[in-house]
């Protein structure tokens, strides 16, 4: 009903009222300081800009509802019902998982004795890209002595909720797609549920695991969640701090360890190495994940076993905390990061953004000038968040202005405020702009400042 009310406001509103009244407002704002002659001129003027919008409208209204129906309103009403109505069925049509052109096959019979795996079992993985790298010199998984990444999000198959959803679905991808080409990482955006039974947040898995079997030349595959952004776009990856691990993720050992608790590590941005601890790791990871009896069961077992979570299905990151803390020989090869904010929670990053920029400037990554801004909990995609949808969406438009004003300054602009849209120019044209092509590009050592206390 919302959405049926919105598409008709929309219909009904633009051709018909707006362009005439801004004309009249116009002239009698300018009528009284301009001398007789030019007056006349004015509303000549005027006038025809009158005609010229009349005619606009009929060609508007003959391209939305039809010549014929010009003169019936009732006709013209049930046109408008049947566009509304065909809208909503193409919106349930792509929303629902149901394809008339596709012969669905059986849903496979749940025995709860078959443990789930991603796959046929894969034991030998680090000698077969071994091989594969030696005879594909072509496809090197280190670059000029940089190991190469691939980063990896996605969002459901399914248009959001709101399409409001959908806009920030955008600029996140558009923020991360910045990020990666300043820095040269390979993207992608994955929109298909690999799985069926890895639905929602755990369809991660499966993809990781098919890029790193896909993609042999990838040394590192980074996942970021859509609802995280690139809020510092200097910052890198300090890469060989991990070279002796095969999984960073932000997170606390205090947290972890000592409190056992359900927000101890973070799933929103972690990497992973391409490697056979990886696939192992992902396979001990997966069997808590397939939707149904087993997922609502191992939720159980989760809230009972980690501090501070609600009771709710088996979700990624309280079942990696629990695999993590119930099996500690992984813990060898997992490196917990929290010098910086591989991911940094929303809340208490986004209302600092001025005094950020006041104060300090991007390549720090910490909390002067955060990586990563995660929107958890704030669902932009779904209906049901855990805080007021409002706060989420200015937020989310702070952090991706605080972002863009970075890429912009490259290009001498930036954002008229962080709610802004509108941009504006920070530094003349020149006609010698390869003088100051170094000054800006982000790139360049004299930005690289990842020293942990800026001094
Ligand atoms: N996701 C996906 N496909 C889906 C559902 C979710 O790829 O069908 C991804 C999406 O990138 C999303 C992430 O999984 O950001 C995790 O979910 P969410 O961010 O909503 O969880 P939160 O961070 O709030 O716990
Ligand atoms: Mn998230």
């Amino acid at each position: 009903m919302g959405q049926e009310s919105q598409i008709a406001q929309k219909r009904g509103g633009a051709a018909g009222a707006s362009l005439p009244t801004t004309t009249s407002r116009l002239s009698g704002r300018t009528s009284s300081i301009i001398p007789r002659g030019r007056q006349i001129q004015k509303t000549f003027n005027n006038l025809k800009i009158t005609i010229l919008c009349g005619f606009v409208t009929i060609l508007v209204l003959r391209g939305t509802i039809g010549v014929g129906n010009l003169g019936g309103g009732g006709d013209a009403e049930a046109e408008n019902q049947h566009l509304i109505e065909e809208t909503n069925r193409i919106l349930a049509e792509i929303r629902s998982d149901s394809d008339p052109t596709d012969p669905s096959e059986p849903e496979p019979e749940f025995n709860p004795n078959v443990t789930y795996s991603l796959g046929p079992k894969i034991s030998d993985w680090d000698q077969q890209r071994k091989i594969w790298l030696q005879q594909n010199p072509q496809f090197p998984n280190f670059v000029n002595d940089k190991a190469r990444i691939l980063l990896v999000t996605g969002s459901p198959p399914n248009p959001c909720d709101n399409s409001i959803g959908d806009h920030y679905l955008l600029k996140s991808t558009k923020n991360k797609i910045d990020y990666c080409r300043i820095h040269g990482i390979e993207i992608i955006y994955n929109m298909a549920h690999l799985d069926k039974e890895l639905a929602g947040y755990w369809a991660k898995l499966p993809l990781i695991r098919r890029l790193m079997l896909s993609h042999p030349e990838v040394e590192w595959i980074w996942w970021m969640d859509s609802d995280a952004l690139f809020t510092d776009m200097v910052f890198q990856i300090p890469l060989p701090k991990y070279n002796n691990h095969n999984l960073v993720i932000h997170g606390y050992p205090d947290l972890m360890f000592e409190q056992k608790s359900w927000i101890a590590l973070n799933t929103g941005s972690f990497l992973f190495r391409n490697c056979q601890w990886s696939l192992d790791l992902l396979d001990a990871w997966a069997p808590m994940g397939p939707k149904g009896p087993v997922r609502d069961e191992a939720g159980k077992i989760l809230t009972a076993n980690l501090k501070g979570r609600p009771a709710f299905e088996a979700d990624d990151q309280s079942a990696l905390i629990y695999l993590l803390l119930s099996q500690k020989q992984w813990m060898d090869k997992v490196f917990i990061e929290n010098s910086y904010y591989l991911h940094g929670y929303w809340a208490g990053l986004v209302d600092r953004y001025e005094e950020m920029m006041e104060k300090y400037h991007p390549g720090l990554g910490d909390e002067r000038w955060p990586f990563v801004t995660h929107f958890v909990g704030c669902k932009p995609c779904g209906s049901y968040g855990d805080y007021p949808v409002e706060r989420c969406l200015k937020s989310m438009e702070r952090a991706f202005n605080f972002a863009d004003n970075q890429v912009l300054k490259l290009y001498g602009f930036r954002h008229r405020g962080l709610l802004s849209p509108k941009i504006k120019r920070i530094r003349n044209e020149t006609a010698t702009p390869l003088e100051f092509v170094d000054q800006f590009d982000i790139r360049r050592p004299v930005h690289r400042d990842t020293n942990p206390k800026g001094t």
